[in-house]
């Protein structure tokens, strides 16, 4: 029963502080290396709770997400749907569309053409059939 409440408590403060971490975005300044014996200060921008002579390779989790956050090259790049067509800047490769409403619009008109050909389709072959 002890046993099972402690553990609890304890993975419950874990997650938190890496929530609260995550949020920051920046980790505080004035935290030292969480491995016992070690006074390494930390980077407020290092997410991991421990310097990087003992981050190696068990930590990788938490690594991994501030990889993902570096900074992405900024592009310009022309609204795929065609009656827009505008000009915008992005620096997410995938992004085809100036805004939301476009990439909608897009979307929509893309559904209309495949029903519109659909029917098409299925005109065609009545009148086969017939
Ligand atoms: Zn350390
Ligand atoms: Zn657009």
């Amino acid at each position: 029963m002890e046993y099972r409440s402690t553990g609890g408590l304890r993975g419950r403060r874990l997650s938190l502080q890496v929530d609260d971490a995550v949020r920051a975005k920046t980790y505080g300044a004035h935290r030292v290396c969480a491995v016992d014996g070690c006074e390494t200060r930390l980077s407020a921008y290092n997410p991991s709770t421990i310097c990087a002579l003992h981050s190696g390779g068990w930590r990788d989790e938490l690594k991994r997400p501030t990889r993902k956050q570096r900074p992405r090259e900024e592009m310009t790049r022309y609204c795929s749907y065609e009656p827009c067509g505008r000009e915008f800047v992005t620096s997410n490769p995938a992004k085809k569309y100036c805004s939301d409403a476009c990439r909608m619009k897009a979307f929509q008109a893309r559904a209309v053409a495949a029903r519109q050909a659909e029917l098409g389709h299925s005109l065609a072959g009545a009148r086969r059939a017939s």
